[in-house]
């Protein structure tokens, strides 16, 4: 797409660019179906051309092949006839008829006479349209005499029938005689009759050159070139000549010819057929002897024939090197020289070549014919696809896309109205996909920064909410008077160890309880007394082993754990304990010096103790201790 069309596309609606591509897409497809279309329809056309050409040519071939046939078959007749008429007749005979026909004339030569021609009865029958000139010399001659008879004889019979139809039927000899049936000739035969000089000779002339055996060994019949007929000097008679030799005895006695004058065979209009598709007939020598715009035979006239040897006409040039070229086999197909496609095809026995040729302009136009109405039906299915296609758009994507725009937008904006997320710019360019895309890209960003931002403030709270779960924790298991461990805690952690105890562990559980503590507190008041039980914590505290463990078991009671403690090392401890505390007074609230003692009772673990027996063994020891004087340590071996 050009640079310059594609933003414009772009900022068309789904439907809009959908109808279009699918426009152009459809268009093309036309215009490539038109052209196929248009293809196939010329080579039809061609095809069809050239079948119909050829047909018109080998009918035109066929017209002019029956008038040679005609001609051969009437030649051949007057060859039996002129047979016959020889045999059946002496020279005597023959003499007589031949001076009773043919006059001698002041010059010499002997000339039909005139009822020959009119018509009437003679020494031979009834004759008529027949004229003859024979010179001198034949008369000396009694074969040539009884030849002339023969054919004048043979001539007759064969004009009389109603059924001849040939323009002119004539023999001729070598020695220039010639006796010619031609009614229908405009000067009535008067060249032959009256006006030949009496030297008139003609064996230079092709229609009997070609009758010699020498040009002519097979003695069938031929026929000439295109000439001007004999007798009319001063008139353009456009004829062809077709002859059969006639031999007598192995000697060429003569030649029957008929000729074939243009305006006869094809006069002006004759082969016009459709007017697409031009006949034309060119005789071997390249003369046209029929063209629909160079020639005009017609009764009066058959002038103007073009000699295509010399033509400087560019179709005539193209027309005779076609002729050239394919003349002899003939051809079926396009002749580039003349932009059209042409039959070309051999007329035998005149050997002359038939064309019919339709020009390629009239082949294309035949063949752009259908294109118009393809196009108008292709328009019109396509302007129906393209409504079709642009309404179901419109209805199943534009409108639900339209729909969800503003749905995205206002999700979006709930989101970034509680979050520290910036909407981007409104960008209302490109199709309804391209907004619609561009708002959920929006929207996702701010459901992850959303999410994100959720993340972080759950994990702060658990953070809290475990640093306070902790405290608690803490709080629920300490002494908040002197910071060891509380009643409920001391006795768990004993409840821990001795589930832990193998069956050769030692543990040893410690009871202390302040003497007369009482009055302590009733002589320098309860702060001081906490004051006392704080410090008093802290120095058993440091006395204990790692893994011995300190309890506040209520009021002025503690209980100590004492790790891996045989007999005699609890009893140290406890000692230990009771004399640290005995020994040195603490330095309470009011600036007093306070002197405390303790009493300890000590129990040893044994493996079928439970927490409770072990405290309570303690707890008897202690209560031995306070009997015994306070400010001791009693084993619960020693109560026993
Ligand atoms: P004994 O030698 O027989 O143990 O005599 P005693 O006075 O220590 O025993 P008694 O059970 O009669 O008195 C315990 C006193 O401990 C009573 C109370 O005033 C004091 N006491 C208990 N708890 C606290 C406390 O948390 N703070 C203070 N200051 N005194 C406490
Ligand atoms: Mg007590
Ligand atoms: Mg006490």
């Amino acid at each position: 797409m050009p640079a310059r069309l594609s933003p414009w596309f772009r900022s068309l609606s789904v439907s809009a660019r959908t109808a279009l591509s699918l426009a152009v897409g459809f268009t093309l497809m036309i215009a490539a179906t038109a052209l196929i279309a248009f293809w196939q329809e010329r080579a039809r056309a061609i095809d069809e051309s050239l079948t119909r050409l050829d047909q018109r040519n080998a009918s035109v071939v066929g017209e002019l092949r029956q008038r040679i046939d005609r001609i051969e078959r009437t030649q051949a007749r007057a060859l039996q006839l002129f047979r016959q008429e020889r045999a059946s007749r002496s020279i005597a005979e023959a003499r007589r008829e031949f001076a009773a026909l043919y006059p001698r004339q002041a010059d010499g030569s002997r000339r039909s006479t005139d009822m020959m021609f009119t018509g009437g009865q003679t020494a031979i029958g009834m004759v008529h349209g027949m004229g003859a000139f024979i010179p001198a010399a034949i008369e000396r001659d009694d074969a040539a005499v009884q030849d002339i008879i023969a054919a004048t004889h043979a001539i007759r019979r064969l004009s009389e029938g109603s059924q001849f139809d040939l323009e002119s039927l004539y023999y001729f000899t070598p020695a220039n005689g010639i006796v010619i049936f031609a009614p229908e000739r405009a000067d009535r035969l008067e060249y032959y009759r009256r006006k030949a000089p009496a030297d008139f000779a003609f064996q230079d002339r092709e229609f009997a050159t070609i009758s010699t055996p020498a040009a002519n060994p097979a003695r069938a019949m031929r026929c000439t070139g295109l000439q001007s007929l004999i007798s009319l000097k001063d008139q353009e008679v456009w004829t062809t000549g077709c002859m059969t030799p006639v031999d007598v005895g192995g000697r060429h006695a003569g030649t029957f010819g008929t000729s074939m004058p243009l305006d006869e065979i094809a006069p002006a209009g004759h082969f016009a057929g459709s007017p697409d598709e031009r006949v034309i007939l060119v005789s071997r020598e390249g003369r046209l002897v029929y063209h629909p715009d160079y020639t005009r035979q017609n009764r009066q006239s058959t002038g103007q024939y073009i000699d295509m040897t010399s033509s400087e006409r560019p179709d005539l040039v193209a027309l005779w090197s076609l002729v050239r070229e394919h003349g002899r086999q003939g051809y079926v197909g396009r002749a580039d020289a003349l932009d059209a496609f042409v039959s070309l095809h051999r007329v035998p026995g005149v050997d002359w070549y038939a064309l019919a040729l339709k020009p390629e302009a009239q082949i294309l136009t035949q063949a752009l014919r259908p294109i118009p109405r393809i196009a108008a039906m292709a328009v019109i299915a396509l302007s129906g696809c393209l409504a079709i296609v642009v309404l179901v758009l419109r209805h199943l994507v534009a409108r639900p896309l339209r729909r969800m725009t503003p749905e995205a937008e206002r999700i979006t904006r709930e989101l970034v109205s509680d979050s520290m997320l910036q909407l981007p710019a409104e960008d209302r360019s490109g199709t309804e996909v391209k907004q619609l895309v561009s708002r959920f890209e929006t929207l996702a960003s701010a459901i992850r920064t959303s999410h994100a931002e959720l993340e972080q403030r759950v994990a702060e709270r658990t953070r809290a909410l475990n640093d306070a779960n902790e405290k608690l924790r803490i709080l629920s298991e300490l002494d908040p008077l002197t910071g060891v461990a509380n009643r409920r805690k001391i006795l768990a952690e004993l409840e821990t160890r001795l589930e832990r105890m193998g069956p050769g562990g030692a543990l040893a559980v410690l009871v202390l309880d302040i003497d007369r503590f009482k009055s302590i507190n009733d002589r320098f008041g309860h702060v001081a007394g906490d004051d006392a039980l704080r410090a008093l914590a802290n120095r058993i505290q440091a006395m204990l082993r790692p893994g011995d463990a300190l309890g506040r078991m209520g009021g002025e009671e503690f209980m100590i754990i004492l790790d891996r403690a045989r007999p005699v090392i609890a009893d140290a401890i406890a000692e230990r304990i009771r004399a640290a505390i005995a020994r040195q007074p603490f330095q309470v609230h009011g600036n007093v010096t306070l002197h405390i003692t303790a009493s300890l009772g000590v129990a040893l673990w044994s493996p079928s103790d439970s927490a409770k027996a072990l405290y309570a063994r303690a707890d008897r020891a202690l209560y031995l201790a306070k009997e015994s004087g306070r400010n001791c340590a009693i084993s619960c071996r020693d109560a026993a």
